[in-house]
């Protein structure tokens, strides 16, 4: 406290125990720590003092600085985590949490919150397995004999290679060498994960004798990565898993899928382009599986394990799977996030991912109508307010090159520009996140799942 008691001369700002004498932080004081309010005072001052010595201006007073205290501390009181209305146009934005999670798996997080039987065997009174919580379901729907769980697709890939092929080669094409993003590339988990890299054949093609020269020279494990945020077309060719599972049997080499988004249904039924199945895959007889649980699948982030039992074992005993394992919150909403696949028909009912991505245009472009006079209201003369139709995108790396049409609602601000704009809906409560284009404010309104929250925070309701 010493140095705080003197006054800091150079700068001229007041000391540490002029603001703690001020009434806001005394208030402040009765609810907070005192050391806590410290370390923001000095944290205050030593911003004041990069600005004064930088340019000059005049120092705050004590009552200021406490002011500014005030606030920032009040601030920590506020969740930082918070539910925001996506109308971004990308249905599972990555950056917003990907999948909204279903009513059912909201109420299942909110009972695991609880203490819960997560590793306890209710029959026999001994330790259970967590993995025994969704495995069954997982197994059933996909096919495989085996299943586990754990907190991504990447940890998935990464326990997957790392107990398979440790020390030794995993054989890819070069035309599947993804990044996804946040810094995800394939070659640096392979990397990662302690086995050594064997790309073959080319970008745009690759045949079945650059993998089996692979395992000529010391390939362990054949590795098919679903290209999930880009394609590759023309003179183009790729090797089936079919034809890679063939030749995986006759070396006797593991054959890994990395599906990425990994539906469990046929996304055609929702104007989607189809992709690969965690079923197909598993038919087709690849020997693990993965894929993740907050793309298609709409649930908790999760990284789901799939395969031969044999193999599954291996992948369960590896001791890095405890650093990589989901806690009882996440199991709870993945349980029954897969429960509502036992009836696919009524999965746009139950999934909110399925939801936004099964709505008609017709229905878009009625949502975009109830709420486009809402948004004409707080635009008032700040900007000029219409219904446009455009494509809303998958998003999280899934279904690249298609579109969903949509109804967006269009804000071209009369003297304003689009970012401050984009910026005013930001600070709504909840937060309405938009997109920006060419100098208009563009709310997609296809993954709008809950109305009365926009008109809420358009009006200014807190909710
Ligand atoms: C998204 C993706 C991953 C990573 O999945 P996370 O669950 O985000 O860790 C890995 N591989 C592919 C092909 C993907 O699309």
């Amino acid at each position: 406290m010493a140095e705080s008691m003197t006054r800091d001369g150079a700068a001229a700002l007041p000391a540490v125990y002029e603001v703690l004498g001020q009434r806001a932080v005394i208030r402040l004081l009765e609810h907070t720590d005192h050391q806590v309010v410290v370390a923001e005072i000095r944290a205050a001052l030593a911003r004041h003092r990069g600005v004064l010595l930088a340019n000059g201006t005049p120092p705050p007073d004590a009552a200021a600085v406490a002011a500014e205290v005030a606030g920032r501390l009040s601030a920590f009181r506020q969740p930082a985590l918070r539910k925001v209305i996506n109308l971004t146009g990308t249905l599972l934005h990555t950056n917003l949490g990907r999948s909204p999670l279903s009513r059912e798996a909201k109420a299942a997080v909110a009972t695991a919150a609880a203490t819960t039987n997560l590793e306890y065997d209710l029959d026999t009174g001994r330790r259970g397995d967590r993995d025994n919580l969704v495995s069954r379901l997982l197994t059933r729907l996909s096919g495989a004999p085996a299943a586990t769980v754990v907190n991504n697709n990447a940890a998935a890939l990464w326990l997957t290679l790392n107990t398979l092929a440790p020390g030794r080669g995993v054989v890819i094409s070069r035309g599947e060498l993804v990044e996804i993003g946040d810094s995800f590339r394939m070659p640096d988990i392979i990397t990662a994960s302690g086995c050594r890299l064997m790309e073959v054949g080319t970008t745009n093609r690759t045949h079945l004798r650059d993998y089996e020269n692979a395992l000529d020279a010391g390939g362990s494990v054949l590795l098919k990565v679903h290209t999930s945020n880009y394609r590759i077309e023309g003179f183009t060719r790729e090797v089936p898993l079919e034809q890679l599972v063939e030749l995986g049997r006759r070396r006797g080499v593991p054959v890994v899928a990395d599906l990425g988004s990994g539906a469990l249904v046929d996304l055609a039924c929702y104007g989607l382009p189809g992709e690969p199945t965690v079923q197909e895959t598993v038919r087709a007889g690849a020997d693990v599986v993965t894929f993740s649980g907050d793309k298609l699948l709409g649930g908790p982030q999760a990284g789901l394990i799939v395969g031969s039992r044999d193999h599954l074992q291996a992948i369960r005993r590896n001791p890095v799977r405890r650093a990589l394992r989901c806690d009882k919150l996440r199991l709870a909403a993945l349980e029954a996030t897969l429960r509502a696949y036992l009836d696919p028909r009524s999965l746009s009912a139950a999934l909110p991912a399925y939801r936004i991505l099964g709505r008609s245009r017709e229905t878009v472009e009625r949502i975009a109508r109830r709420m486009m006079p809402f948004i004409a209201e707080w635009a008032g003369d700040v900007a000029r307010v219409e219904i446009v139709t455009g494509e809303s995108q998958v998003g999280s790396g899934a279904q690249p090159c298609a579109g969903l049409p949509t109804a967006l609602v269009a804000l071209t601000p009369r003297d304003a520009d689009a970012g401050a704009l984009a910026h005013a809906l930001r600070r709504l409560t909840p937060p309405v996140i938009g997109r920006v284009h060419k100098g208009r404010v563009l709310l997609d309104m296809r993954a709008l799942l809950e109305p009365a929250a926009l008109i809420a925070a358009l009006r200014g309701v807190t909710r």
